[in-house]
């Protein structure tokens, strides 16, 4: 009988384990009684790592899933998964084919911007979490001669006014957030960022907490306010929940508790991989929602599903840090470099290089996915 494989979510990590799976199983393995299926929203895969260079006006380049598919035996679904039915091991999609048994599914969705963590951000900010969000960012920003204000000084926040202001040279480009800037960084890291958002002429905000988004900027939970023509909310992802109308052992977030293996702790049938998933990294610590984890994750997830139909145990999964990467525009960035468990060391890379040095790692991921 076939052993029906489902993957849901073709970003980093469900394109991984869904290729990955093909490699091991049916190239290597020759178990023809194994189908693939990858399920995902939309035909092309996104390159959310430069979402932010989309909301800036630069194109991206066109990466069918078809292609990147090629010569792999995975079918390619385009469908909107709306529910998953644990009990009857079967996944609802919005269109064709509807319904879509499963033997084994791997969990890839990803995550979006947390638009709902304060009252008036899904109505009046935009986000960058997903390609409507960028595409619709760009226009919001190309159409405006005011002031941008992105709130949320993570990774995404900062790459964003970062690339926002040198897209905009003459606009005025604010950086709100509610801790302290350059949490994470080395002293040295930290300080650059700080040096490179006045080089620019960006403002910053730091310990401000937003407590509503308005059409005119931002109400702040101290009774100030912030004007603003566009507002970017950077300030957190959010996981869809289908996992846990699926009954699924989900975290307080919704993110799909695993065990070492990527296996779900509830449903031994489940896998799961990238940002949907409540994996640990070195040290016990919840790994961050990032590509760099996300595309080891979809790798393992493949190598996981493989060694559980043939009844074996993988080692555990060993996810180690090396970097975090930080552009700022497209000839200035951070590259940090960090302890396996993501603290960081004082090591840092900086200006044309770092930028260099991200592109190629970026263009790497790519090729690996191509792969
Ligand atoms: C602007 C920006 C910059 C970033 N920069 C970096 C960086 O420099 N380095 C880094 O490591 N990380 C970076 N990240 C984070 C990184 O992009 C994510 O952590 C990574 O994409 C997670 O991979 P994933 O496969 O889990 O999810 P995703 O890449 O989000 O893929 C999930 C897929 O599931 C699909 N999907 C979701 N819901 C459904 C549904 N209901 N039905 C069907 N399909 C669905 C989506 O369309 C998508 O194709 C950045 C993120 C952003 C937004």
């Amino acid at each position: 009988m076939t052993h029906h494989i489902v993957v849901l979510g073709a970003g980093y990590a469900g394109l991984a384990a869904a290729k990955g799976a093909a490699r091991r199983l049916r190239r290597r393995a020759r178990r023809d009684d194994v189908r693939i299926t990858l399920v995902n929203a939309d035909a092309g895969f996104v390159e959310r790592v430069r979402l932010h260079q989309l909301a800036a006006g630069r194109r991206l380049q066109s990466l069918p899933l078809s292609g990147l598919l090629a010569g792999t035996g995975v079918e390619l679904v385009v469908a909107r998964v709306t529910a998953v039915d644990a009990a009857a091991r079967a996944v609802r999609l919005d269109s064709a084919p509807y319904d879509l048994g499963y033997d084994t599914l791997v969990y890839a969705l990803g995550s979006a911007a947390d638009t709902g963590a304060v009252p008036g951000a899904a109505a009046h900010a935009t986000a960058v979490a997903t390609y409507r969000d960028a595409v619709r960012l760009r226009e919001r920003a190309a159409h405006t001669r005011g002031s941008l204000v992105v709130v949320g000084a993570g990774l995404t926040g900062i790459e964003t006014a970062a690339e926002l202001a040198e897209a905009y040279p003459g606009r005025r480009v604010r950086l709100v957030t509610a801790g302290e800037f350059g949490a994470g960084l080395s002293e040295r890291g930290a300080r650059y960022l700080r040096l490179a958002l006045d080089r620019r002429g960006m403002a910053l905000r730091e310990h401000t907490r937003v407590a509503e988004v308005a059409a005119h900027g931002l109400i702040l939970a101290d009774g100030g306010e912030i004007p603003a023509d566009v507002v970017v909310w950077a300030a957190g992802f959010r996981v869809p929940q289908l996992a846990r109308a699926a009954g699924f052992a989900v975290d307080a977030r919704g993110l799909l508790t695993v065990d070492a293996t990527l296996r779900s702790v509830s449903h031994p049938e489940v896998f799961a991989a990238g940002d949907a998933a409540a994996a640990h990294g070195p040290g016990g610590a919840a790994t961050r929602m990032s590509c760099q984890t996300g595309l080891p994750m979809g790798a393992y997830a493949a190598r996981s599903v493989a060694a559980s139909l043939s009844g074996r145990t993988p080692d555990p999964l060993r996810l180690r840090y090396v970097w975090q990467n930080i552009s700022l525009g497209r000839r200035d960035g951070l590259t940090q470099f960090t302890r396996a468990d993501d603290s960081p060391v004082p090591a840092v890379l900086t200006g044309r290089p770092s930028a260099r040095f991200k592109e190629t790692v970026t263009k790497a991921t790519v090729l690996a996915l191509r792969r």
